[in-house]
């Protein structure tokens, strides 16, 4: 059965996201672009794995014989962590030996994961660890993208500006966004440690919001008293971006910090726009007044733990934020930019890494300064999340034609239920676990694979 995906490139996302963008060179221009076939079938369980692809040119080459991967050097994985490699503390079994397995291939994969607060060094260091894999061994390292991760490739001028962070460390979220070039990043507890009004508890002040540091540039947080006086001290705070980097710990304090700077006059903390509920204006004059941009980093509102019920993320926060906004302001729609799954320019930014992957993973470095990109065909997204996973997969489609097929796998946060057969977003295939998930992908390039193999390959 093959089926046709309209490439809608511009995801669901834009109904509450501006258009405007702090990183121009992220942007990519979009067309229409015709409907593609893509020849991929759907199987309900591995009992039903495909036995050859029919379509495929390179029918009856083997695995692991296979010594010349050149055939297979026009495909790529990308593959989802939580869910998928690992659920809570434990590896899923296989995924080992399946990821040394490709990797002795030369195949090109790399790990998509809207996981973030730590740096993508810690993350690489954590899957080596919980798969049993040597942190020497290079199966995954400059391979990890984290839900953050595309801000590496933000413009300068973006960078040099000052940014308010938060996230479930906030601390740490700053070191690593210092690392990737924001050189005046705030964060909450900067901003209640220099002003004892801006937030009347103080629960968490000796904890979470311990660590913090002067404002950037000798900037105050207590330079503003008359919120509509434009007579702004020249030491007055303003934030130009608001980053939520993972999933926030203290709600309330970002919730209030967070409405604070979208309801302030060209985002100097402690103003208030005279536009807020002017109806003449667009979105009853709200956000309409030169305040910061807002970014989440992912949307997912739910993730697999060892516990039984899935768990808030990021997401959960972002309808937190929303709910608050819609009471103050009595209706009018938030507007922010997601990154993550399934976020075009996360997987812009995948795609991209792919394409380089030869010129880049060569001994972790680049290869002569350059990144030459090599052609890709098809590149299959293994996951366990229909909203992010699966919906990013099926609705990117690269200028350059490279097909993205999505794989769900059972051991993640979707499971089939008497109310919900199907996902919402449907797969190219559903299989049991990751392992599955490239035996199908190979099979489907005509690969002749199985499981045990595939395993052994990487025992
Ligand atoms: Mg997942």
């Amino acid at each position: 059965m093959s089926r046709v995906v309209l490439c809608t490139r511009h995801l669901g996302l834009t109904a509450t996201t501006k258009l405007s963008q702090p990183a121009p060179s992220l942007i990519q221009q979009t067309g229409s672009r015709p409907p593609r076939h893509v020849p991929v079938r759907t199987f309900r369980s591995t009992s039903h794995l495909p036995e050859k692809s029919s379509h495929s040119p390179k029918a009856n080459t083997s695995w692991p014989s296979t010594s010349d991967t050149k055939s297979l050097s026009d495909i790529a994985f990308a593959f989802d962590i939580d869910g998928v490699l690992y659920r809570g503390g434990q590896g899923i079994p296989g995924a080992r030996e399946m990821l040394r397995s490709i990797r002795s291939k030369n195949m090109r994969y790399v790990f998509l994961t809207n996981g973030g607060g730590a740096h993508e060094d810690a993350k690489v260091a954590s899957l080596s660890k919980r798969l049993g894999l040597s942190i020497d061994e290079d199966v995954i390292r400059d391979r990890v993208i984290l839900s953050h991760t595309p801000m590496r490739g933000w413009a300068d001028e973006v960078k040099k500006q000052t940014v308010l962070i938060t996230g479930s460390h906030p601390e740490t979220a700053r070191k690593i966004a210092n690392e990737y070039g924001f050189e005046r990043a705030v964060t909450p507890a900067d901003l209640i440690h220099a002003n004892g009004d801006l937030y009347p508890f103080d629960n968490l002040k000796d904890t979470l919001h311990s660590e913090f540091r002067p404002l950037p540039d000798g900037k105050s947080a207590s330079a503003i008293k008359d919120p509509y006086s434009r007579s702004l001290a020249g030491n007055a705070l303003k934030i130009d971006q608001i980053l939520v980097w993972n999933d926030p710990r203290d709600w309330s304090l970002d919730i209030q910090v967070i409405h604070d700077l979208l309801v302030s006059h060209n985002g100097y903390l402690g103003t208030l726009s005279s536009r807020n509920g002017n109806r003449g204006l667009p979105n009853n004059g709200w956000q309409q007044d030169g305040q910061p941009e807002l970014w989440i980093s992912n949307l997912d509102l739910v993730w697999k733990t060892e516990y039984p019920v899935n768990r808030f993320g990021t997401g959960a926060f972002l309808e937190a934020l929303k709910g608050v906004w819609s009471a103050v302001t009595n209706g009018a729609e938030l507007h922010y930019n997601a990154l993550g799954k399934p976020s075009q320019f996360t997987y812009d930014y995948a795609h991209t890494r792919l394409l380089q992957y030869y010129s880049t993973m060569e001994g972790g470095r680049e290869v002569g300064g350059r990144k030459d990109a090599t052609p890709l065909r098809r590149v299959y997204m293994i996951g366990d999340n229909p909203e992010s996973d699966i919906r990013g997969a099926n609705e990117y489609c690269p200028e350059d034609g490279t097909e993205w097929v999505s794989i769900l796998v059972r051991t993640g946060v979707w499971t089939e239920t008497e109310t919900e057969r199907e996902p919402r977003y449907k797969p190219g295939a559903i299989v049991d676990d990751v392992v599955d998930g490239i035996v199908w992908a190979l099979r489907n390039e005509g690969v002749d694979v199985d499981r045990k193999t595939l395993l052994a390959g990487g025992a």
